[in-house]
């Protein structure tokens, strides 16, 4: 579903994710870990286009996005073709980035009438069925203001989900909630894990990772250190500095 391919990104010079590559297959949960700064941010919001990657390969579903000559020039496929990609893709942020003036459906149904210029009466169904399927139908026509951080985010899953991704990916999506919000958050991915939406998760929630998982690699200082089956990864670290960061994590 993603084929990344010595990604490198600079800011001002400073390079941010080094020589990264990260492959994704249909139906599966990889979780990026790893420390704050080390790029993983960057690294999602490259594969989703919200930046450029100033060099490597970026394949999704097998179509290439980015790709770098022999002579090291980065090219990026025309813009229609990025955005007709970029739609395979859904993204949960930190944040939530609701619309605050919108009503909860009105999240929801925003992009699928805007963007693929579906009419309300044909999207509305569909969104009550996400928000039934993360539990907020009844908070439908509330606003982001209204709810919890953990109901937002909710919200956000499903706004994503009304655009029928192949790929989710998630930045750290419970990490601006209280803990006791998490798990209604980690329940609701874990539920679209069982239903074999191909996920990729940053995140610092260990459990979710080595339960929900199927792959885990971990960042640092812009590189991707290792990578392996969940289990593998937890028990048998292969690189010190991943044993250091899982030392101070559990
Ligand atoms: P992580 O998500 O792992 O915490 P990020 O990808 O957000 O890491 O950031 C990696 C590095 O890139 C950090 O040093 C950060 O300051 C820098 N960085 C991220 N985005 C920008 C930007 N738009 N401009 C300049 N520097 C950035
Ligand atoms: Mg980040």
């Amino acid at each position: 579903m993603i084929s990344a391919q010595d990604i490198c990104k600079a800011f001002n010079g400073q390079p941010v994710l080094r020589k990264v590559s990260l492959d994704l297959m249909r139906g599966e949960v990889v979780a990026v870990i790893g420390p704050s700064g080390s790029g993983k941010s960057t690294l999602l919001r490259c594969l989703n286009h919200l930046e450029t990657i100033d060099s490597g390969q970026l394949l999704i579903e097998g179509e290439v996005l980015a790709e770098t000559n022999a002579a090291g020039v980065c090219s990026y496929v025309p813009e229609a073709q990025i955005r007709r990609i970029g739609r395979k893709m859904g993204m949960v942020f930190q944040s939530f980035n609701l619309f605050p003036h919108l009503t909860v459906l009105e999240n929801v149904i925003e992009a699928p009438m805007v963007v693929k210029g579906l009419a309300r009466a044909q999207i509305v169904p569909r969104a009550e069925a996400l928000l039934a399927k993360v539990g907020l139908l009844e908070k439908r026509n509330s606003y982001p203001a209204r709810l919890s951080g953990g109901q937002k985010q909710r919200v956000a899953i499903a706004r994503a989900l009304a655009m029928e991704p192949d790929i989710l990916l998630f930045d750290e999506p419970t990490s601006a909630l209280d803990p006791e919000l998490t798990g209604e958050v980690l329940r609701t991915m874990r539920e679209l894990a069982q239903e074999k939406m191909t996920m990729l998760v940053v995140t610092h929630e260990m459990g979710f990772a080595r339960e929900v998982a199927n792959r885990v690699a971990f960042m640092d200082r812009g590189e991707l250190i290792e990578s392996g089956p969940a289990a593998e990864f937890f028990a048998q670290p292969k690189h010190a500095r991943t044993q250091a960061f899982l030392h101070n994590m559990l």
